[in-house]
Parts: structure tokens; C-alpha cells; sequence
């Protein structure tokens, strides 16, 4: 087989010395497949989005990495949370989680949904339509609601707006109806589409929302106080996005131009985890097929790669061993299904069984959507950073 020289998609030069020492211990300590979820950038990346949106009153969606210390890690960073399960529900209260620092944005739910929320004491929820809004009639003196417009946006990742959301016009009749009832209505929201890589979305989305607040104030229905304006902050998976600072400039100034009194809520996910978790598998076994050597590692597509299917994302992927001498290979997953490929040809060096392949940016839909199929294992997740140091701890 032709080997080609020095010009390797990937490099380990992406991972420093500190990150390959401490890979290799866990794996020796916790074997493989293993996802490293590291909480100082779990914080780091809270922080940074604070920045980029003063004011904005930030809800972690659990929905990408439901894990108790990304709860723990963004509590004790004042964080809020968006919730869209009882599930999702049970963790939040798990972890203590004031109830009033959760909004429930699931827009369909079973009256059980609702009732367990409440329970908890979550009063913040999302309709869509009318048929939703008559759910909250019984609730009336405890729920309040945000009403949920729809944006579509082809180029997301994941257009949330094909499924769910409203027009303008039918959010009008939504609130009408919610006033005829009795139910409080505090304000809008909307989900531009997941991994957005263009900020005019929320501006556009934004605006159409502004607009809708005084057009219900001049038909003589109730103000609304909130506008929430979802989630779906890009990071960078193989290519490199705007830095989130630039990419909210023109969202903060459409959020400028809202009334006075506005309210304003986010529902960040992926951009919150997505860098936070690195994932580590070993090569189980080799073969030569068609001029490329495919690598069977102990995770896959059905595991912590479930992203490449339900996400479509880019992970950039590392073998922890180098060689100037690289072929074109394959890595696949280690179940029996020929749709278990993670990447093809991608350019390697020759490896051993055993070898460890390194992923970046895993920590966002990838292990929440993993699956046991096969009775392959999920990767067990290690988790680095909980706590403060010391150092770094304000007293
Ligand atoms: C999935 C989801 C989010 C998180 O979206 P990201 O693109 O991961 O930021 C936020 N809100 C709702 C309602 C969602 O369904």
C-alpha cells in the first residue's frame, strides 16, 4: 500500500503533552471506550456566552448532555434550565435545582408531563397551538406560558422549526384565546435550528417577535413581558465558526431595539457542552479492504459517534500515535452493521491493536443519543475539573 508523507488530516499536535498523559492514565485506569468531560469548560463556555449576551438570562437545555455535573457545574455558576422531560425534570431536583431557575419548553405534553413539572414546582412552559394551551386550563392559577414561533432555517443542522412553532398570526389567536381563558401568557419564544451559523436568523426571528409584541399590546391584549430566544449557538466542529462574542453584536442589537421592559431568555445546549468532552476508543482488530486498512475501534456510531447520524457532525478525530508515513484508511465502529463507519478515507498512520483514537468537541448529542445495540457498552464518561481550585475560587 502507497504510503503518503506528512500530510495527515489529522495531527496529534491538536492534543498537548498534559492531554496525552492524562488520556493515557485513564484509559489505563478506566479502560476504553471512555468520554472525558472536563467541567472548567463546561464553565468557561457558560461564561463566554454570558459575556456575549449581557443580560440575557441563560437556560442550560439538558437535552445534549444530560449529566448531573454539568447540572452542578452550571448551578454553581447562577445558571438557569430549560427542561423538556420528566426526566430531564427528575435531574434538575436531583442536583437541587431551584425550581424558579427552570423553564419547561417541551411544546407538546401529556397532562402527566405538566402535572410533574408543576410538582416540582417549574410554573415557565411552551404551547404551539390551541389544542396545548386548553392542557393548561385546569393549571390556569400556577402555569404561565410562552407562546412558540416557527422560523425555518434550511441550513441548520437540525431545523427545530419544521416541527414545531407558529405563525404570528396564530400566536395572536393563541393569546386571545389564553386571555378568553384566563391562562397568563408571558411572552414569545423560538429556536433558530441548532449549530446556526448565521446570527441574521436570530435577528430576523427577533425582530418579527418585536414587531408581534406591539402589534398585541395595539389590539388591547396584555403586554408581554419575555422573550426567549432558544438555543442553537454554533462551536466549531471541523471548521471554525465566528467567535461567539462577534457572532452576538447583531443579536444584542436587535435585542436593543425590543420595549424597555423586555425580558430576555436563552435556551443554550450544544455551544454549552459540545468542546467539554473529548472521546477516547481503542483498535480492536484491522483488515485490508479495496486499498484502505480499516480500523474496528470499540465505539461507533450506535456509541458516543451517534452524533455523525442524528447530529451530523464533524468531530475532529486524533490516533495518539504519529508517523510521518500515513495511508488512507477507515475507522469503523465495533458492531456488525455495515452502517457503523465513523470516517473513510481519512489519512493514518499505521496502527497497532490497542491504539487509541482521540475525538474532540463529543460533548453535545453524541453520548445522550448513544445506544447499547449489539450489547456493545456505552463508553463510561470520566468527569475532570467538578470543583473550583482553590486558586481560582472568589472569596
Ligand atoms: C434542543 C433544544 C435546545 C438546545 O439547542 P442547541 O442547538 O443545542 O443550543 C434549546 N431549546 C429547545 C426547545 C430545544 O429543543
Amino acid at each position: 500500500m502507497k504510503a503518503i508523507s506528512n500530510i495527515s488530516s489529522v495531527s496529534a499536535s491538536a492534543l498537548c503533552i498534559e492531554e496525552i498523559q492524562q488520556i493515557e492514565s485513564s484509559v489505563a485506569q478506566f479502560g476504553s471506550p471512555l468520554l472525558m468531560l472536563d467541567c472548567d469548560i463546561v464553565r468557561q463556555q457558560y461564561q463566554s456566552l454570558q459575556a456575549a449576551l449581557p443580560g440575557v438570562i441563560l437556560h442550560f437545555a439538558l437535552k445534549p448532555l444530560p449529566h448531573p455535573d454539568v447540572v452542578t457545574t452550571l448551578l454553581a455558576e447562577g445558571a438557569c434550565f430549560d427542561l423538556a422531560t420528566s426526566g430531564e425534570v427528575d435531574l434538575v431536583a436531583s442536583q437541587g435545582v431551584p425550581a424558579d431557575q427552570t423553564i419547561y419548553t417541551h411544546p407538546i405534553k401529556r397532562d402527566q408531563d405538566i402535572r410533574d413539572a408543576l410538582d416540582y414546582g417549574c410554573t415557565v412552559f411552551v404551547v404551539d397551538n390551541l389544542n396545548e394551551l386548553n392542557k393548561f386550563i385546569p393549571y390556569k392559577d400556577r402555569a404561565e406560558i410562552l407562546v412558540r414561533l416557527s422560523f425555518r432555517n434550511a441550513e441548520a443542522f437540525a431545523d427545530l422549526s419544521k416541527k414545531f412553532g407558529c405563525s404570528p398570526e396564530a400566536a395572536i389567536e393563541i393569546i386571545a384565546c389564553a386571555q378568553e381563558a384566563g391562562i397568563y401568557v408571558k411572552g414569545l419564544s423560538f429556536h433558530v435550528g441548532s449549530q446556526t451559523m448565521n446570527p441574521q436568523k436570530y435577528v430576523d426571528a427577533i425582530d418579527v417577535c418585536n414587531q408581534l409584541m406591539r402589534d398585541v399590546v395595539a389590539l388591547g391584549l396584555p403586554a408581554l413581558s419575555t422573550l426567549d430566544i432558544g438555543g442553537g449557538f454554533p462551536v466549531s466542529y471541523s471548521h471554525t465558526v465566528m467567535p461567539i462574542d462577534q457572532f452576538c453584536e447583531p443579536v444584542n442589537a436587535a435585542l436593543a431595539k425590543l420595549p424597555d421592559t423586555t425580558t430576555v431568555l436563552a435556551e443554550p445546549g450544544r455551544f454549552i457542552v459540545a468542546p467539554a468532552v473529548t472521546s477516547v476508543a481503542s483498535v480492536m482488530g484491522q483488515a485490508e479492504r479495496d486499498g484502505q486498512i480499516w480500523y474496528y475501534l470499540d465505539d461507533g456510531i450506535y456509541g458516543s459517534f451517534s452524533g455523525l447520524m442524528f447530529d451530523e457532525a464533524h468531530y475532529p478525530l486524533t490516533p495518539l500515535r504519529q508517523d510521518n508515513q500515513c495511508y488512507p484508511s477507515v475507522l469503523a465502529g465495533p458492531t456488525c452493521d455495515s452502517i457503523d463507519v465513523i470516517a473513510q478515507n481519512i489519512l493514518l498512520p499505521k496502527l497497532e491493536n490497542g491504539d487509541l483514537i482521540v475525538a474532540k468537541m463529543m460533548g453535545a448529542y453524541t453520548s445522550a443519543t448513544a445506544t447499547d445495540f449489539n450489547f456493545f457498552k456505552r463508553a463510561t464518561t470520566i468527569v475532570m475539573n467538578q470543583h473550583i481550585s482553590d486558586e481560582l475560587r472568589v472569596v
